[in-house]
């Protein structure tokens, strides 16, 4: 299998099966978009909550946040 590409983090070779990709849109215009390991996937999780708090909501139906893959 040659699916494995670096994490855009820590730069880990990770798998397609193991990879998430984050993405945060506003207003539907995508401002990041991240391959991560699940290592750092769970970091970012982590950040963006305590960041976005009372802000925003991590997962929302419709307009805005945070899409996972
Ligand atoms: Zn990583």
């Amino acid at each position: 299998m040659s699916d494995s590409e670096p994490c855009d983090d820590c730069g880990e070779p990770t798998t397609d099966a193991l990879s998430r990709t984050v993405r945060l849109t506003v207003d539907r215009s995508q401002i990041d978009a991240q391959r991560l390991c699940p290592e750092c996937f769970a970091e970012w999780i982590d950040r963006y909550e305590r960041e976005m708090q009372s802000e925003t909501q991590v997962i929302s139906d419709d307009g805005t946040d945070i899409i996972v893959d």
